[in-house]
């Protein structure tokens, strides 16, 4: 099964009278342990996907299906859970808990899944190390650099394994050498743990790295092929 699957997926935004239409009929199926990018212009409507791609959004139009399980047949609480198990997070800003170490924050997913204490610490102390901050894990966010910040929500996206990553520009704040070193730290993790990715990007560099790139563009998906070495 696809670990998320869109079929006829469509929205349009509604403020009293006004109503923007982003896009309608729009089907994706990712596979396990495939990474897939999103680019498009800005207004575009990917962050919207992602959204409803993630189950943080509804739609107006068609449904989506994340390990085989449909969103809107879940309630609020369930999707919550499947949100945490199945799928993980990495926005442009962290969205580290100002007030909890590097340690807390990325145990608290797995604490929010209803695991121990003992498993939840030793799971993200040993990703903390994987993305390179083993000697961070009593930091908290704003004693950390920018770097170091998204590398630990790549570890918090990461720490209850899910099937799928969704990344929402997660190195667009980071200067381009620290970037390609966050990227590339996603794709191996991703790799090495066959979790599938998909990433929203404006960056085609960094696009072409992953199995599939899709523009989103006046309302439809369609497939870019790699543009040919000069
Ligand atoms: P992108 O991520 O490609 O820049 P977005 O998904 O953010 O595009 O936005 C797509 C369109 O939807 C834009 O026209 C934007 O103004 C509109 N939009 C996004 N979020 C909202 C919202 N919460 N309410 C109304 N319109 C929105
Ligand atoms: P995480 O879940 O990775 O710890 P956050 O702290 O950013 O990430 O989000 C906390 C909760 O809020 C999560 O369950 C997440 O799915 C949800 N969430 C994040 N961004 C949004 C959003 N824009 N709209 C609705 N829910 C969101």
């Amino acid at each position: 099964t696809p670990v998320i699957r869109a079929v006829g997926l469509g929205k349009t935004y509604a403020e009293g009278r006004m109503r923007t239409p982003v896009f309608d009929g729009l089907d994706l199926s990712v596979a396990p342990g495939e990474t897939v990018a999103i680019v498009g212009a800005s207004g575009a409507g990917k962050s919207t996907l992602l959204h409803l791609l993630g189950g943080l959004d509804v739609p107006s139009a068609g449904e989506v299906h994340v390990a085989g399980q449909s969103m809107s047949e879940l309630s609020d609480g369930e999707r919550g859970r499947l949100r945490n198990r199945a799928l993980g997070f990495v926005y442009q800003f962290h969205h580290l808990l100002p007030e909890f170490t590097a340690l807390e924050n990325v145990m608290m997913p797995v604490l929010l899944a209803g695991e121990d204490v003992a498993p939840a610490r030793a799971r993200a102390s040993q990703l903390l190390e994987a993305v390179g901050l083993g000697h961070r894990l009593e930091h908290k966010p704003g004693e950390l650099s920018g770097g170091e910040r998204q590398r630990a929500a790549v570890a918090r996206a990461l720490v209850n394994r899910p099937a799928c990553v969704l990344g929402d520009e997660p190195t667009g704040n980071l200067d381009d050498r620290t970037a390609a070193t966050v990227f590339e730290l996603m794709l191996d993790l991703n790799r090495q743990h066959r979790t599938s990715l998909v990433l929203v990007t404006h960056d085609r560099g960094l696009a072409f790295k992953l199995d599939r790139v899709l523009e989103l563009h006046e309302g439809r998906l369609r497939q870019l092929s790699a543009p040919t070495a000069a």
